[in-house]
């Protein structure tokens, strides 16, 4: 027998847990969101265990989700026939964080102040801790399939929690029971109307039948129908279906930027349901740069790790079904089926091909989504041979005549000037920096527009862009600027003569003096203002480049 344990939450815990109980967020309804959506997860992996060992659902094969209301003692409980949980997996699941991007979350909503702190709280799904925003107190009881015991877990949110055996009586047979103990002005969760509205709102679609009782001992009533959204018919669901499907799936807060919705048939099968959030998730710069795409086999959830998309779209959230795996799919197999080549490269096209056509026909939300994703996106330049010439055609630009970050490449040849062969840029670390460069001081007075990109991304992709147009891409800090065939604007300055006696002596008496530290001394038609500038050598990495190298301790 196991007495009660007392353990202090890790200490990243605590700070969460005080951020959200102290957050003016207005809109605590989703903690619901939060709990059914883990209850839901907790009866698809429990669908997957079971495909090996089937006696774990004992005879109670359909899972659910059931939230009780007891106004009388002013308690919402959750509870699922779902996994469940042992001893060490609650310490583990409910005492610690363990998802990747919840720090960088913390370390913004601290930064943040008020009200766009509590902002940043919509956003981001923050899991099983935010029952605290409407709970002073939880207890969740949870017995693991096929396990004889069941486990007690009890906090007021307030810096620890406890752990002790619980009665076989007072657990579920099989899964997990949370009860909120609902703080004063929270009551209205024990209310039907306002319950069953907010699981409508928010978990319409969650494969798995949800019910409530309006009372401890009242019979159950199904809320929604518990099919999986993806299987119907493009025509049967509406954009706002949509939107409450990806809030669930992406644990986004926002509406969807592009909805990709299709069925492939052929050689291979399967239903594709992809989106591209309004708003950037919050793990896009984890290093390990993982997409979160879903895999189903059949409608039952396999992994999240299958890696259904290239890494320069790991935006996109969503989910792939098909039938043409047995369930049982190991994740060996799945990386060496030709089933994920043909997944990727179909989900793939067909998501490019969405964004283009947002492009032409929906340049606010492109523009948009471009500013969130871009830098991800061009990732692919790089590391897509195959669709490079698309994602160039498709990347957008701050130049010398453009602020905003929408320049295509059509526009840049459309404006080139006479004589103009190549694609001119600079890059840098930021916009200010760039423009005060002398570098551009030639070009400005041709009124030759240069693209300026300040992606750390933007120095990998570019000394391999493949020519746009037929024009190939020019650094023009690089090698010998000849700006000489194209006129310049009128008013801009005359420079000084070129080949004056003068002017060689001058450049021998420099290479002399700057010696081994310099390979050359050339005039150029680069300045009109400044007296001299550094450039790179016409081969090998531009500045920027060397630069991030240097840093990079290369
Ligand atoms: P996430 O769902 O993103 O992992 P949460 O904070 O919502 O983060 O939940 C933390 C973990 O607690 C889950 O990953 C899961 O292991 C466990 N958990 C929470 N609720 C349940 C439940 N109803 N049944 C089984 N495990 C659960
Ligand atoms: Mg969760």
């Amino acid at each position: 027998e196991m007495s009660v344990e007392k353990h202090v939450f890790e200490a990243d815990v605590a700070r969460l847990l005080h951020l959200m109980v102290h957050s003016v967020y207005s809109d605590k309804n989703v903690f619901l969101r939060e709990l059914i959506s883990n209850a839901a997860d907790a009866c698809e992996k429990l669908r997957y265990e079971a495909i090996v060992s089937p006696e774990l659902l004992a005879g109670d094969p359909t899972p659910r989700i059931t939230l009780t209301l007891d106004e009388e003692n002013n308690r919402l409980i959750v509870e699922d026939n779902g996994i469940g949980m042992g001893r060490d997996e609650l310490v583990e699941a409910l005492g610690t964080i363990a998802r990747s991007g919840t720090r960088a979350f913390m370390e913004r909503i601290e930064a943040a102040q008020g009200k766009e702190g509590a902002q940043l709280i919509g956003q981001f799904g923050v899991g099983f801790y935010s029952a605290f925003m409407v709970a002073d107190k939880v207890d969740v009881v949870s017995r693991r399939a096929g396990s004889e015991h069941a486990f007690l877990w009890s906090s007021d949110g307030k810096g620890s929690y406890t752990v002790s055996a619980a009665e076989l009586a007072d657990a579920p047979a099989r899964g997990t029971r949370i009860t909120l103990h609902l703080m004063e002005d929270t009551k209205t969760y024990t209310s039907r109307w306002t319950v069953e509205r907010i699981v409508k709102d928010q978990s319409g679609h969650v494969p798995v039948p949800i019910s409530i009782l309006e009372k401890p001992d009242a019979e159950p009533v199904q809320v929604g129908d518990g099919t999986a959204l993806w299987t119907k018919q493009k025509s049967e669901i509406s954009k706002e279906d949509y939107a409450d499907f990806y809030r669930g799936v992406a644990g986004q807060y926002d509406d969807p930027a592009l909805t990709v919705h299709f069925r492939a048939e052929g050689r291979h099968e399967y239903t594709a349901l992809a989106f591209v959030p309004g708003s950037k998730p919050f793990d896009l710069f984890d290093p390990d740069r993982k997409g979160r795409m879903k895999l189903y086999v059949k409608r039952v959830f396999i992994t999240d790790e299958a890696e259904l998309l290239p890494r320069y779209l790991r935006f996109v959230r969503g989910l792939v079904d098909t039938s043409d795996l047995p369930l049982n799919v190991s994740r060996e197999m799945i990386q060496e089926s030709p089933l994920l080549a043909s997944i990727r490269k179909g989900v793939t096209n067909r998501v490019l091909t969405a964004i283009e056509k947002l492009a032409e026909n929906e340049t606010e939300t492109f523009d948009k989504l471009w500013e969130n994703f871009g830098s991800v996106l061009k990732e692919g330049i790089y590391e897509d041979y195959e669709r490079r010439e698309q994602l160039v055609a498709l990347s957008r630009f701050r130049t010398t005549t453009s602020d905003a970050s929408q320049r295509s490449l059509t526009d840049y040849v459309k404006d080139m000037k006479d004589g103009q062969s190549a694609i001119y840029y600079l890059t840098g670390d930021n916009l200010a920096q760039l423009k005060a460069s002398p570098q551009l001081e030639g070009f400005r007075a041709r009124g030759i527009e240069v693209l300026l990109l300040t992606d750390p991304v933007d120095s990998f992709w570019v000394t391999s862009a493949p020519d746009f147009d037929g024009k190939p891409w020019k650094s023009i800090t690089q090698g010998a600027a000849d700006l000489s065939a194209i006129a310049k604007a009128e008013g801009a300055k005359e420079e000084a003569p070129q080949a004056s006696q003068l002017v060689i002596d001058f450049v021998a008496f420099a290479k002399e003096t700057l010696g081994a530290s310099v390979s050359d001394v050339r005039t150029s038609d680069r300045l009109t203002e400044s007296a001299v500038c550094l450039v790179a050598p016409e081969h090998g990495p531009d500045r920027q480049l060397e630069k991030m190298l240097q840093g990079a301790g290369r």
